[in-house]
Order: structure tokens, then sequence, then C-alpha cells
């Protein structure tokens, strides 16, 4: 039988970013909570820092929604105070933490998926309280905006090889 990893499985490891958003990070028995949940469900917490945006990095964060009737809204948010990003790494670590977060608008988690983060603490659909990559490719993009000096590559070969994407 070949060695077990942290996971108990030999599972290739998945890289994600992870947001806690500036309402979350504004209450301290909220960012316990979260922090548990990432422990809880096995994540290995690669990097994190806390850190605040300028509206500037807001605005190329999400670029993408320029335009749409939320995007003012949200660039202000999210330059509001605090935030707490993390690198984690877990088997299919993207779709996980998305699913542990839940739909995008806090009242659609309420009803289809109460026991979500979102469900759970979100105030409004635009202060909904995390953000998670939704591919590789938004993954690795999204690390690269939060952690410059990261490098994926580098982590991974560290890594015993049944743990290797
Ligand atoms: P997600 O964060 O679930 O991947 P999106 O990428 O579509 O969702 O949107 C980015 C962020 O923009 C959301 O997390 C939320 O803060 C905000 N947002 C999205 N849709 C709305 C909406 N209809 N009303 C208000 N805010 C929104």
């Amino acid at each position: 039988m070949g060695s077990l990893g942290p996971l108990g499985c030999a599972k290739a490891l998945q890289l994600t970013l992870a947001v806690i958003k500036p309402d979350a990070v504004a209450h301290p028995l909220i960012m316990k909570a979260l922090h548990q949940k990432i422990l809880e469900h096995k994540f290995i917490i690669v990097k994190s820092k806390d850190l605040v945006w300028q509206r500037q990095d807001s605005e190329r964060f999400y670029a993408e929604h320029e335009g749409r009737f939320f995007y003012q809204r949200l660039v202000e948010f999210m330059a509001s105070g605090p935030m707490r990003a993390y690198i984690l790494a877990r088997e299919d670590a993207i779709s996980y933490w998305r699913k542990l977060m839940g739909p995008t608008k806090v009242y659609r988690a309420r009803y289809t998926s109460p026991n979500t983060i979102r469900a759970q603490f979100g105030l409004t659909d635009t202060r909904n309280t995390t953000h998670g990559s939704d591919s590789v490719e938004s993954a690795q993009r999204e690390i690269t905006f939060f952690f410059p000096e990261f490098h994926a590559q580098e982590w991974m070969e560290r890594l015993e090889p049944s743990f290797r994407a």
C-alpha cells in the first residue's frame, strides 16, 4: 500500500483561492467559525494574509462585472475594510470550497442550501461573506493576484509524488 498523506488517501491536491470578505472580517466570531470550517473540511492552509484593497485593486479584480448594476456597490464594498485571503489545498479544492460557500445570492442560499457559509453568515447579495475561485484558470490567476510571490509549481514539486496534480 502506498503512503497516505494528510487527507488519508492518495489523491492529487488542488489549489484554490478563498477570500473572507470585509463583512465577515469585521466579526471575530464569524472569522473563528470560518477558520474552524476550513480545518474541519481538511483543507491545508498553504498561505494566508490579511489585506485591505484600494479601489483600483477592487476594480481590477472584478473587471468582468463592470457595467452590471451591482458593480459600483461591489467594488466599494470590497475596498471598505480588511479581508483575509487564503491559498487552500485539498482534493477537488475549487469545487469543494464553492460548495461550502453556497449560491451567490444570500436569500437564495438560505432557502436552497441553509448549511452553507453564505446562508449562515451573508448579509446581502453583495456582502456575501466569501469568494472562491470557480475554475483552475481563475484559481491560478487569482492566487497570483493576491499572492504574487507564490509559485504553485514549486509548492507542488515539494509534495510527495502521489499528491501532485
Ligand atoms: P460568485 O462570488 O458567487 O462567484 P459572481 O462572480 O457572479 O459570484 O459575482 C461576484 C460578486 O459580485 C458576488 O460574490 C457578489 O458579492 C456580487 N454580486 C453578484 N451578483 C450580484 C447581485 N445580483 N446583486 C448584488 N451583488 C452581486
